[in-house]
């Protein structure tokens, strides 16, 4: 009888590729976007999707969600702030005005009222048009660097300090604690060693726990 023979299925998900491009994540430290993700489900799971279409090598995936994330983050920041219309110039040098709900992202970014004020991010932010009218693939390194502008954008937008984790017992010393951690170190994939306040210095590390910035 003859033998049946599946059709290969194809490596989805390399893991040796995984694992660099997770280190290429962690190394550009991309801050959790707290503030944005809280808004509503849809912007985490948008945002939760960009990641993970980088980390499992579908970086034209992550470029198109990431550039969703912004289109939401800035429709979403000027309709709290009661902007209905927004005004910009035309490829023909025309100024235009359009409802805010009707305008596309690069009317966004082009716009007067537009909150995002630091210059290299807007750069960047206008560049995006040459990934996403064009039919060349989106390199990994592209679509990292697209996560992290469009997130460095929406930590402007959305902006938090800290976020605090509470201990409700210490291991070291039997207490309760609410432990700061700096937006600067919630960066994804980063690892982060929780101290207890009462560990006196010289005894030990005093760190009563750890945990990874992840998506979840
Ligand atoms: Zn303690």
């Amino acid at each position: 009888m003859e033998e049946i023979s599946f059709p290969s299925v194809p490596n989805l998900v390399n893991i040796d590729n995984y694992n660099s491009r997770l280190n290429m994540l962690i190394q550009t430290r991309v801050i959790y976007p707290y503030d944005f993700i809280g808004i509503k489900k849809e912007f985490k799971s948008l945002y939760s999707e960009a990641i993970h279409s980088f980390l499992y090598g579908c970086p034209d995936a992550a470029l198109s969600l990431a550039v969703r994330c912004l289109e939401r983050g800035l429709k979403e920041y000027m309709s709290k702030k009661g902007i209905r219309e927004i005004s910009y110039r035309d490829g023909k040098n025309t100024d235009k005005r359009v409802k805010l709900e009707y305008a596309r992202l690069f009317d966004l970014i082009n716009c007067s009222e537009n909150p995002v004020k630091d210059k290299e991010i807007l750069q960047y932010l206008k560049s995006l048009r040459n990934y996403t009218h064009e039919d060349t693939l989106v390199e990994d390194f592209h679509a990292l660097e697209a996560i992290k502008h469009v997130t460095d954008a929406l930590n402007q937008l959305f902006q938090f300090k800290n976020i605090t984790v509470t201990v409700e017992r210490c291991r070291l010393c039997g207490q309760k604690h609410s432990i700061t951690v700096d937006a600067g170190e919630y960066y994804l994939g980063n690892r982060i060693m929780l101290k207890c306040p009462n560990h006196s210095l010289g005894i030990g590390s005093g760190v009563l726990g750890e945990f990874i910035v992840n998506l979840n």
